[in-house]
């Protein structure tokens, strides 16, 4: 049997008998068969030591047993690592950051508590997936969306905490929530916002509550382990209109950006979007890869000009509207106007959908996650990526200028290090989240040790470019934490220094997802960071 960091063989089977009265034994892991299911299935760790292998795993069935749990962790300082569906494929998977640690797995809690369709939010437990909660919503008749991630099964609290993102207008995931009970590492409970004031009648309504708002502290976070969390949904809209505009130029990015962050900053574009180029999916084309190849490689007249002899725009975006069918195209038409000043522009016209829709119909959405519909479309896409990947993910200025700035930067590092720049380079750069764009790329995972190793050093490379640019990681695979948070680091790491006071302060057996986010409980801390 595999042992928790620091825990005797004999605490440990003490503490596993204790787990078993609390959840029931056949709710306590431990066998490596059972066990291994919790490993990191897009590991960058393959066959070798360091990949951080869970002691055991526990799953109670509700908020008392989770409080049970988190005691007798903190009896014989056994860490746990929490998840709620656990499919943080790329970013983790369900494995733990520390190898030892005991999976907290919540997927039983997986009770809607709440559906309101009158004022739009949902009262959820940690293991209702995006198709639990689509599904219940159906089967009702409810006139409101979820707003999933583009993989359906993960959990809308485990995607939330992460500040994952999705397409709809509910797009930031953690902008949505609106309240939470959390058990704490010493086995409190809490509630967040309205939830602290008892028989509230706005938990879900009202976000701040009175005094500091405390919420966000527990997403990307070792603080608590969430048991419910509200979450805002989007009223069913009347319809959804997409429309393309295509630019001819490589400068053009720039009025084609400054279009895009007004018409989001307004409002009048409200979900997820991506700027993109036709010429990274067109590298195998022999011409193009002629003028790649010549000396000094391709400028950009080259490019534009290769480009125009195909009838083909260098850049180009798909802006989704959502509302009432005379809103959105008149918002489209407002669209086409700001954007009339860029020569040589073009539109097209997408489909207006109307809602509710004939389910025949979904199969034609290019991507149906964009009105509320789960799926698992997402793993068709870039079938090479079949050992999985993890992600790479700067958040860049939605400018134009940046988004250049960085595409040079990061091809420029890719070259440098040895890295292909195939179509699984420059994924977005995507509006998830408002202000900002967030460019991802797919660093591939192999079954191979060296190529493993190489690429890990890459990671940790590019991170460093990135940071040295003034971009950062708006979240990242657990194998990395330490080497963004180590990026963060205005002020001689203050912000991770208040971290750690807070963590020693509320976690002082530092039982709660040691390492998360570069936070160290102090009993690990100096031999650790
Ligand atoms: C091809 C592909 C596409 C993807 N597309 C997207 C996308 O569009 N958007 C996106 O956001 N992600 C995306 N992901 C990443 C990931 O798959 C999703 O974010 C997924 O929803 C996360 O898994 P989960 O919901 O099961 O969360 P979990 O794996 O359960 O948890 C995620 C994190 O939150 C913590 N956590 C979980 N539950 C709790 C809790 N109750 N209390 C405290 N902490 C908790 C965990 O420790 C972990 O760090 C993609 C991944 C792949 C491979």
């Amino acid at each position: 049997m595999r042992l928790p960091p620091g825990v005797a063989s004999a605490d440990f089977s003490a503490a596993l008998e204790q787990f078993e009265a609390a959840v029931g034994k056949q709710w306590v892991f431990t066998s490596d068969e059972d066990v291994d299911l919790y490993r990191d299935s897009y590991s960058p760790f393959w066959h070798e030591q360091e990949e951080p292998v869970p002691s055991a795993a526990v799953a109670p069935d509700g908020v008392e047993q989770v409080q049970a749990v988190v005691r007798i962790a903190n009896k014989y300082r056994i860490p746990l690592w929490t998840i709620s569906t656990g499919k943080n494929l790329g970013y983790g998977g369900s494995a733990p950051l520390l190898g030892g640690s005991m999976v907290l797995d919540l997927k039983r809690m997986d009770r809607i508590l709440e559906v309101n369709d009158k004022n739009h939010y949902a009262l959820v437990e940690p293991g209702v997936s995006y198709f639990d909660l689509y599904r219940y919503i159906q089967d009702k008749g409810l006139k409101v969306w979820i707003d999933p991630a583009d993989p359906g099964w993960g959990s809308l609290i485990g995607n939330a905490v992460d500040r994952g993102g999705g397409r709809t207008p509910m797009r930031d995931h953690f902008d949505a929530v609106c309240g939470m009970e959390v058990v704490l590492p010493d086995g409190e409970l809490l509630r967040t916002g309205m939830g602290a004031l008892p028989n509230s009648k706005t938990w879900q309504q009202y976000k701040y509550g009175f005094g500091p708002y405390i919420t966000p502290a527990f997403s990307q976070s070792s603080l608590g382990i969430v048991t419910k969390m509200g979450i805002w949904l989007f009223p069913e809209p009347e319809a959804y209109l997409t429309g393309t505009v295509t630019v001819p130029k490589r400068d053009d990015l720039k009025p084609l950006v400054a279009g895009m962050a007004y018409l989001l900053n307004s409002n009048i574009v409200m979900g997820t979007t991506s700027v993109g180029s036709p010429l990274n999916f067109m590298r195998a084309d022999p011409q193009l890869a002629a003028l790649y190849a010549k000396p000094g490689g391709a400028t950009t007249e080259d490019l534009e000009g290769f480009l125009h002899s195909r009838n083909i725009g260098y850049w180009s975006v798909e802006l989704p509207f959502y509302g009432p069918a005379k809103v959105v195209q008149a918002q489209w038409e407002y669209a086409k106007q700001r954007f009339s000043s860029i020569e040589g522009v073009k539109f097209q016209d997408g489909k207006l959908r109307r809602f509710p829709i004939d389910p025949a119909e979904v199969p034609s959405f290019q991507n149906s996650v964009a009105v509320g519909i789960p799926s698992l479309g997402v793993f068709g896409v870039g079938g090479a990526r079949s050992n999985g990947h993890i992600w790479f993910s700067p958040v860049v200025p939605m400018t134009g200028e940046a988004v250049l700035e960085a595409q040079k930067v990061f091809t420029d590092a890719y070259a440098e290090f040895g890295m292909p720049t195939g179509p699984m380079f420059f994924l977005g750069p995507a509006s998830n989240y408002a202000r900002c764009f967030l460019i991802l790329f797919g660093f591939p995972i192999e079954h191979d040790v060296e190529k493993n190793k190489k690429n890990r050093e890459n990671f940790m490379k590019i991170v460093k470019v990135a940071a040295e640019h003034g971009w950062g990681e708006y979240r990242t695979h657990t194998a990395f934490m330490q080497t963004v948070s180590d990026t963060y680091s205005f002020n001689d790491h203050s912000l991770r220094r208040f971290h750690e006071t807070v963590k020693d302060a509320i976690d002082p057996n530092g039982i709660l997802s040691p390492g998360k986010c570069g936070i160290w409980p102090k009993r690990m801390r100096k031999a650790t960071a």
